[in-house]
């Protein structure tokens, strides 16, 4: 079987054939190339407005990577022609293999972009011998054409969210849709001010923003301001990954401190080393973990005890009417602003503020998927973290449409893959 069959076979265009395949003596790799030419009377179609139009002229010949077989490279070889097109000038004509100015054929490079959701960026472009700007721009295309052609309707529950970004006080603004059926990450915005989220929903549109049914953040001013502002027919709620992960920032800064307190005073170090069985939920912790923290919980410390108000905390969300649930945060707070702890007294502050939201929950239980807002905030941060070559707002943004966006892929990109 010749490999002209097997390219006919893989991938065939309308108007155009291969005319030869042949082994390229003296390249640097072992390549193959494929000559590619219109087929007769095929005429050229203007790449701009996509119509038939009368031939120009024809540019030097230019090779179009296409997939690698047994190691060895794949090229295609073709002399586009330029069209003179009525309505746009003189044109370079469409190819349905390549995009524009790519060196990729489309194919190559949604090849090489579904890989790199399985592999960082750089393995990918070790594992398929090309370079790390090819797979950034093979990536950017599929987030671009994913981003295009997806569906937007129906998005009844979005949670938002804030990550990090670079070191230093930076951060992206992330908006998730989280309807039971459709999870995936919906906008990304820099920074985390009023602006940035108000630059969501004018990007959602007025229609769409009606149609939120649930929408869940946690305490950041700025976007309950935007919330209550754009989409206050919505059950707003501050959901208990937001919640809880400001219980671990109260206790972190309350045995920090202590430690060193303790360590000044001339103090055993009971406290170090103990971050994570303080912030860790005692059912994820090690055997070892488990005595350690026992014997912790023997002092008397500000740091136990924040870990058993967190710990009794936890039982809030267990209630299955707000009424109830209502009745247990007050009593905690009352305890909470009794203990004499700044950072917990804070913490009962703002959960006091917040309470109808805060009861909100118990509306909202079991209609969207809770949970998934922490899973995404993980893979989020694992996504900016691998972050060579992110060190630009827009490779970043490419990374995690690609990786949280759930975007589609066109069915031809399948095939490959
Ligand atoms: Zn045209």
């Amino acid at each position: 079987m010749h490999i002209k069959t097997i390219l006919n076979r893989v991938q065939n265009f309308k108007s155009f054939l291969y005319e030869s395949v042949y082994w390229v003596e003296d390249a640097a790799q072992p390549t193959i190339e494929a000559r590619l030419r219109p087929r007769v009377n095929g005429q050229a179609i203007c790449s701009c407005c996509m119509r038939r139009r009368p031939g120009y002229d024809t540019l030097p010949v230019r090779r179009f990577e296409f997939i690698p077989i047994w190691g060895i490279k794949v090229f295609f070889r073709y002399a586009p022609r330029r069209v003179n097109c009525r309505t746009c000038g003189v044109r370079v004509e469409q190819m349905p293999w390549a995009d524009g100015k790519h060196q990729l054929t489309q194919t190559y490079a949604w090849f090489l972009s579904e890989w790199a959701k399985r592999l960082s960026w750089k393995e990918v472009a070790e594992a398929f011998r090309t370079t790390w700007g090819h797979v950034i721009r093979s990536v950017e295309m599929a987030v671009v054409w994913g981003l295009d052609n997806r569906d937007l309707s129906n998005i009844e529950a979005i949670g938002i969210d804030e990550i990090a970004w670079k070191r230093g006080h930076k951060y992206l603004t992330l908006v998730y849709q989280i309807d039971a059926g459709c999870r995936r990450l919906l906008w990304i915005g820099q920074d985390r001010k009023t602006k940035t989220l108000l630059r969501f929903f004018w990007w959602l549109g007025r229609e769409r923003s009606l149609q939120l049914r649930f929408i869940c953040s946690d305490m950041w001013k700025p976007y309950l301001r935007v919330i209550a502002k754009k989409a206050g027919h919505a059950i707003h709620v501050l959901d208990r990954f937001h919640i809880m992960s400001g219980f671990s920032k109260a206790i972190d800064e309350v045995r920090a401190q202590e430690a060193r307190t303790l360590k000044s005073e001339g103090y055993e170090p009971v406290l170090t080393k103990t971050r994570w069985l303080l912030l860790k939920r005692p059912e994820n912790l090690t055997d070892n973990q488990e005595i350690k923290l026992a014997e912790l919980l023997r002092y008397n410390l500000k740091s136990v005890r924040s870990y058993l108000l967190k710990e009794e905390f936890q039982f809030f969300w267990s209630y299955a009417s707000p009424y109830w649930a209502g009745r247990f945060l007050d009593k905690w707070c009352t305890r909470a602003m009794r203990s004499k702890i700044d950072p917990m007294k804070k913490v009962a502050r703002q959960l006091r503020r917040h309470r109808p939201l805060l009861l909100n929950w118990f509306k909202a239980k079991g209609q969207y998927s809770s949970g998934i807002v922490e899973g995404f905030n993980n893979k989020a941060k694992l996504t900016t973290r691998k972050s060579y070559g992110f060190r630009t707002y827009h490779a970043a943004e490419i990374a995690l449409y690609h990786a949280l966006g759930a975007l589609p892929v066109p069915k031809t990109a399948h095939r490959f893959i």
